[in-house]
């Protein structure tokens, strides 16, 4: 076994859960056939290829995917993913949980997803550029601010969301920025968006260690994955709880340290080298001995599945705080549940990135920008809500958090989609 994090360890299709995840919260809810129908299946989705001027002067093909999965209670909302083992099951699956974020986070979204099949890896910046603005092209009539209004996801970042907003408002002959959210500050994006996904984590922790009766400030933390979400969760981690990350990892490898590590140090030796695990005073781990250490606070940060029939029995954190999207497989779910292993549901816990965007648009339709305070507050008062709801419905139907989660926001979803008289 690599000791690798981002590799999938079981071959789940992430749609597949998903329709499980309905099913069994259709149950509790009593949904009819109809409802549950609608919940199962994108309401629509465009497929795209995009032919791409390489350096070299060939012109590759590339797969893209649009998928608006529910729009019952809003303009679609989710973000792009650019990777190489995208499908277009994880695209739907990764919409489905986008409806259930927004809805369980009360905006007036729905939910959608982009990707494209792509290494950026192996691209340079002048291919990247072309391949997000071709992106752009295809899905033109697709998406707009009021319609379906896409993000940064695994992969993509500030930079390719100008560039899109960009090509958007050339084709529109106006500027347009509000297309797109995660935008740089300068071009009409939020402050306190850039660690939005993981600062919205940190409030749902703080409120599961008080509900669980956890001193965040003597807690020990272990982080699976080093990108965007992982490098911010380990610093606010710190910064906010002075809790301790003894362990962290990336693509290439783990890394553990007693002592714990500092993730700025850790943020520039990924940086400079490629990996955390070049940082000088840490021990080498396998992946999923990181998974099973005894820390307080578990948090998966990098790709669907991490969590598994395999490896879940051997999770010993108090709290599992999912800032990655769909990381704990259905089984694991169980087995994480029977061990009493507070969940924290991706939809949850990695909801303020999609809430910041939100407030993105709020502010790109007034043109008015609010200041990072204001942000943070507001973000802390919707997690905080939202996770109140969810400790309230879990406690009341003695379902695991993650079911909890489901009955509120499909609660929601189904009641917009009878209003409008759709079932
Ligand atoms: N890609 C992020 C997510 O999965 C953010 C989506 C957004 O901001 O629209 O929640």
């Amino acid at each position: 076994m690599p000791n690798n994090c981002n590799v999938k360890p079981e071959n789940e299709n992430p749609f597949d859960i998903v329709r499980q995840q309905i099913d069994a919260s259709a149950a509790i809810l009593k949904l009819s056939s109809q409802e549950i129908a609608l919940l199962k299946n994108p309401v629509r989705e465009l497929h795209v290829s995009l032919p791409v001027r390489m350096d070299d002067g060939t012109t590759k093909v590339f797969q893209g995917y649009r998928v608006q999965y529910n729009d019952a209670r809003g303009p679609g909302k989710g973000g792009i993913r650019f990777h190489p083992q995208e499908t277009i099951d994880t695209v739907r699956a990764l919409a489905a949980w986008m409806t259930w974020k927004t809805a369980l986070l009360d905006l007036p979204l729905g939910g959608a997803k982009g990707g494209v099949i792509c290494n950026p890896k192996e691209l340079s910046q002048a291919e990247l550029q072309r391949l997000s603005r071709a992106y752009v092209r295809a899905v033109y009539q697709f998406i707009g601010p009021d319609k379906d209004v896409p993000a940064p996801d695994v992969y993509t970042n500030p930079q390719i969301m100008a560039w899109m907003a960009d090509e958007y408002s050339v084709i529109s002959g106006k500027p347009q920025f509000g297309v797109i959210t995660g935008k740089p500050i300068s071009l009409g994006g939020s402050p306190g968006r850039g660690d939005a996904t993981a600062r919205g984590g940190m409030y749902a922790i703080r409120e599961a260690a008080r509900v669980l009766g956890i001193d965040l400030s003597k807690a020990t933390v272990a982080i699976q994955g080093y990108g965007n979400a992982g490098y911010h969760a380990a610093r606010l981690c710190k910064e906010l709880f002075g809790a301790r990350v003894v362990a962290a990892c990336d693509s290439q490898g783990s890394v553990y340290c007693e002592e714990g590590i500092d993730p700025e140090e850790a943020y520039a030796c990924k940086c400079s080298t490629t990996s955390v695990c070049n940082m000088d005073g840490v021990e080498t781990i396998c992946g999923d001995d990181l998974l099973s250490l005894d820390v307080d606070i578990l948090i998966p940060a990098a790709m669907e599945n991490a969590i598994n029939s395999h490896n879940a029995g051997e999770v010993k954190a108090r709290i599992v705080a999912e800032l990655a999207n769909g990381p704990t497989t259905p089984e694991a779910d169980e087995i994480l549940y029977a061990n009493g292993v507070h969940v924290i549901p991706d939809f949850l816990c990695n909801a303020g990135g999609v809430t910041v965007s939100y407030f993105e648009m709020v502010q790109n339709f007034y043109m008015y920008r609010w200041d990072e305070k204001e942000v943070y507050q507001k973000l802390d008062q919707r997690i905080t809500d939202a996770y109140q709801s969810v400790w309230k419905a879990s406690c009341e139907h003695n379902i695991n958090m993650r079911q909890a989660a489901y009955v509120v926001a499909l609660q929601r979803v189904v009641e917009a989609m009878k209003l409008r008289g759709w079932v």
